[in-house]
């Protein structure tokens, strides 16, 4: 089983983001502490009705902090979380335990050694980008030296893994300059990078300054050339592609994310955390109020219950995301369903066109398929495929 554990607070809010955080205000210390005092409590309830579900203890092989910006929390805060796990739940002896920071949040000379010393040993940072102007545009708080002083501490500190998230497609970015970024982070050699597309959440303000033209998007052939030419730069320097946006050196494949994309169980504690066991997923408020009065109220999370089909369709969606891609014969085995019985033409349509190959019973998209999955994977899952 992997864990995760929602740390809701960051230094400001980015321009570009929808994700519950709440950014850091006169009365944060004490928000933090009500945090703590919560997930403390999350956890304890959490394991007790774990232990009635399950009867024996899941090993735990990976916990992922992710927020919000993790790194900003105290390391003795950050420790005593780790170790408050530990205490509850069998650990594998390998078990990768990632922390997600910002640059700005891991530049303060001795953290992140303490940090590893106390069993952290991959370290996921937010860059996202090198560019003193795309950071101002995205409302990031650090400066692109910062990135590769965080990137050499880590490494001397002993993180076993580190890992860099970039956004590529802002606005007024070219092929040019997204290479130039990337060439600047495979300098550092990381073990990992996330490259993701930008995607504009309605109602940020970057989102806003689009639709009002005060900034343009890069066409589609240009956003086809990032894509491609930025995998295959990325791949020339070992690290390959394993999922749509995620690169690594071979043996440094974000394991917690790959349970995710597999249909791995994770037990996800703070606000705004999933869980998903078995059947059932379980959504916490995303709001630090009403979660932690949730949780003293010992209040179920609220439930979904994962009917076959929305498993399906969920398999179907998680694994082509993957290179590995979807076997045809293990969704058939695990939900009930044929998905070329339904879409076997559509599937062809798709080889015939570069966007996916079916090699045996598995389906995998290429590289060009990847660009535009989110029409593929709409088209595929369309009714009546699956009926619920
Ligand atoms: S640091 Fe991450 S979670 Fe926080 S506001 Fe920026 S993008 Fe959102």
């Amino acid at each position: 089983m992997q864990i995760y554990v929602h740390v809701p607070f960051c230094r400001s809010k980015c321009r570009y983001c929808a994700f519950y955080s709440e950014p850091l205000r006169p009365d944060s210390s004490e928000r933090m502490t009500r945090y703590l005092t919560a997930i403390r409590e999350e956890w304890a309830w959490k394991c007790a009705r774990l232990a009635e579900l399950q009867g024996t203890p899941p090993v735990i092989t990976s916990v992922f902090f992710g927020g919000g910006t993790p790194s900003l929390l105290p390391a003795e805060a950050l420790i005593e979380l780790l170790d408050m796990l530990r205490a509850a739940l069998p650990f594998a002896a390998d078990a990768e335990i990632t922390l997600e920071g910002n640059p700005e949040s891991l530049i303060t000379p001795g953290r992140l050694g303490v940090l590893a010393r106390a069993g952290f040993n991959r370290l996921s940072m937010g860059a996202q980008s090198m560019d003193r102007n795309d950071l101002a545009l995205l409302g990031r708080v650090h400066q692109p030296e910062d990135v590769r002083t965080a990137v050499h501490l880590a490494r001397s500190a002993g993180f076993g893994h580190v890992g860099v998230d970039l956004i590529w497609g802002l606005p007024g970015q070219t092929a040019r300059t997204w290479l130039h970024q990337l060439e600047a982070v495979l300098a550092l050699e990381p073990d990992h990078v996330s490259a993701y597309g930008l995607t504009l959440e309605p109602g940020t303000p970057l989102a806003m300054d689009v639709e009002a033209g005060r900034l343009t998007l890069p066409g589609e052939a240009t956003l086809s050339d990032m894509y491609l030419s930025g995998s295959a730069l990325l791949e020339r320097h070992g690290l390959m592609q394993y999922e749509i946006s995620n690169f690594a050196r071979p043996g440094a494949v974000c394991r917690h994310n790959w349970g995710y994309w597999t249909g791995k169980d994770y037990l996800g504690i703070g606000p705004a955390a999933v869980s998903t066991l078995g059947h059932r997923r379980l959504s916490n408020p995303a709001d630090l109020d009403r979660w932690a009065a949730g949780v003293a109220a010992h209040t179920e999370p609220e439930v979904e219950e994962l009917d076959a089909a929305v498993l399906a369709e969920e398999r179907i969606m998680l694994r082509l995301r993957t290179c590995a891609g979807l076997n045809l014969d293990d969704l058939a085995a695990a939900t009930g369903q044929d998905l070329l019985a339904g879409q076997g033409r559509f599937v062809q349509d798709l080889a015939r066109a570069g966007l996916a190959s079916l090699e045996g019973r598995v389906l995998r998209l290429t590289r060009q398929g990847m660009l535009v999955s989110n029409d593929i994977l709409s088209r595929l899952l369309e009714p009546p495929v699956f009926c619920h």
